[in-house]
């Protein structure tokens, strides 16, 4: 019940104010971002990958308004690519980035914004001898970020994307996606979707998954399973075994600060597993749809206003 007022929430400005200027948040949100800046997240990045995990990294921002902003979160994804070439990180860091947050949702030409900006962190990447994997938000955005990757791949291979086994269209979508080179991280999808387009029901979102996975396992693409969840991901391990696939051959990714042990224990079984770590002052969209996901994150973050 709690889940979608929350998602509501992550919309309003309103509860943003309310939300970053309670003191106790500061704390709660520190267990979900690496730092408000460039500095904390490499030094996430440092102690991560020196673990024998693999990262990718967010530089949190979405729903621009203003050019100006979308060229700002363009250039700091420039110098996160920097500060990676420059120390060698390259090999186990890759960035994820919110089309959002680079123009796509503008009025006036927002779909060639965009393009035009995540071609120039492409660019970087490849520089840097990293990849960039488009993260996928409201259905609307869909369509144009399908076709952006499309225009980025011809350049960039490397380039990924993500799909959500909410949407009904995402089974096709998967099936498009597993061809040779392709990177596909399946998640089950984190935004508040009206039943014309998504499956309402939880089990049905996880069935969906599991028919999103054996499409992608027995096709000819690179899997990325993005889940916390014990049994999908079971099941992806199954699923990899029959297809014949390695460990590699297909990589684990869950959100920095959510099940660190379960993390751990896949790195140590020799699975490849990436984390997903968000930083920048921009947190509060994420914080609430994390929030939102879980009531046991709400509970922690609730309990933090009790004193003592
Ligand atoms: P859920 O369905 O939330 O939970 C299933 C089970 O997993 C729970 O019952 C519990 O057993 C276990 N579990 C889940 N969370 C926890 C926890 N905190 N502690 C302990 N156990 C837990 N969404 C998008 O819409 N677009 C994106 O681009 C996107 N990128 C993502 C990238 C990554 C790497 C990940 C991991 C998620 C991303 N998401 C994205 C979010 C995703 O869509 C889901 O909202 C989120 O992952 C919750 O679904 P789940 O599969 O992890 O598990």
């Amino acid at each position: 019940m709690l889940g979608p007022v929350l998602l509501a929430a992550s919309r309003s400005d309103r509860m943003r104010r309310i939300v970053a200027a309670a003191p106790v948040t500061r704390p709660v949100v520190d267990r979900f971002i690496a730092g408000d800046d460039l500095r904390g997240a490499l030094s996430t990045v440092r102690s991560l990958t020196s673990d024998g995990l693999e990262v990718t990294l967010d530089h949190l921002g979405e729903d621009v308004t203003d050019r100006a902003t979308a060229n700002a979160t363009r250039d700091a994804y420039l110098r996160l690519l920097d500060a990676l070439a420059a120390e060698g990180l390259g090999k186990r860091a890759e960035v994820s980035v919110k089309l959002s947050a680079f123009g796509q949702a503008l009025p006036v030409g927002g779909h060639d914004i965009a393009l035009e900006n995540v071609r120039q962190v492409a660019e970087a990447a490849t520089a840097a001898g990293t990849t960039v994997t488009l993260d996928m938000e409201d259905h609307t955005t869909v369509d144009s970020t399908l076709a952006i990757l499309d225009d980025l791949r011809k350049e960039h291979p490397g380039t990924g994307a993500v799909v959500q086994s909410y949407l009904f269209r995402t089974e096709d979508d998967c099936r498009r996606l597993a061809a040779p080179g392709s990177r596909v991280r399946l998640v089950k999808g984190a935004y508040k979707e009206p039943a014309s387009v998504a499956h309402q029901d939880k089990r049905e979102v996880d069935r969906a998954y599991v028919r999103c996975l054996k499409i992608l396992m027995n096709g000819a693409g690179y899997p990325m399973i993005g889940s916390h969840d014990p049994r999908m991901i079971a099941i992806a391990q199954d699923l990899a075994t029959r297809a014949g696939r390695a460990h590699g051959d297909y990589e684990f990714q869950m959100l920095y600060g959510i099940r660190t042990a379960e993390q751990r224990r896949l790195a140590d079984e020799g699975e490849r597993m990436r984390i997903y770590v968000p930083y920048g002052a921009d947190w509060y969209g994420y914080f609430m749809r994390r929030l939102a996901e879980r009531p046991a994150n709400l509970a922690f973050f609730l309990r933090s206003f009790v004193p003592g």
